[in-house]
């Protein structure tokens, strides 16, 4: 899953940054506002980390014009103003929830998935395709209800697939939810991943559509 970062603290966005990667997102750290409003316009993200207070462009503007266009991409705010009615605008601007810094990083975490859970899956907690179940809110996978263990990035490729039960995904849209930029994949890294679920579920769980892209197998 892809996470957009606009903060402009070197030492909070980085730990930030580090935090989320470890816990398997790919993320995109931008430090001003304008940079951050044009990847919103041009690339996919699963949520947005936003601070207010930015160079260049404010937090809120940035909130309002992006809801103003439709965008409903989940946007959680981090700011240091703890003023009630600061809090209110970002969230009548749009925000989806908040934090106030300082803040401790696994809240943070706490807060993403919450909000990615709302998002993606409108209350529908768990992904479940076959005898495979995916619970976002604790990151277990289980196969016929036994808990087995995946790499950040199995886990991430297994969600990208799961998120979308019948479409054929491209390598390159699979690659966009696993790396951030520069954070270049070799070329073969999909495939290697793929290799590892299968054999975790099962070679017939993942169908390779041969010049398309990957899908989930039928289930009977
Ligand atoms: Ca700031």
């Amino acid at each position: 899953m892809r996470i957009l970062l606009i903060e402009d603290d070197a030492l909070l966005g980085d730990g930030i940054r580090a935090a989320l990667k470890l816990a398997g997102y790919a993320v995109d750290w931008l430090r001003d506002g304008e940079h951050g409003q044009m990847a919103l316009k041009t690339e996919a993200f699963a949520a947005c980390v936003l601070d207010l207070g930015l160079p260049r462009r404010d937090g809120l503007s940035l909130l309002r014009e992006l809801r103003a266009q439709g965008n409903p991409i989940p946007v959680l705010i981090i700011t240091a103003r703890d003023a009630l009615e600061d809090r209110v605008a970002g969230l009548d601007a749009g925000a989806d929830d908040y934090l106030i810094k300082p803040f401790d990083l696994p809240e943070l975490h706490a807060r993403l998935r919450a909000l990615l859970r709302r998002a993606t899956h409108t209350g529908v907690s768990l992904l479940q395709h076959g005898d495979v179940c995916l619970d976002p809110s604790t990151r277990q996978v289980t196969l016929h209800g036994q808990p087995i263990s995946l790499s950040a990035k199995e886990y991430a490729l297994l969600y990208e697939l799961l998120g979308h039960p019948n479409a054929i995904r491209s390598r390159a849209e699979l690659e966009d939810g696993l790396y951030a930029w520069g954070e270049e994949a070799a070329s073969n890294t999909i495939e290697v991943y793929i290799h590892h679920l299968r054999k975790k579920l099962g070679n017939s769980y993942i169908e390779t559509v041969r010049g398309l892209g990957y899908r989930l197998g039928s289930t009977p």
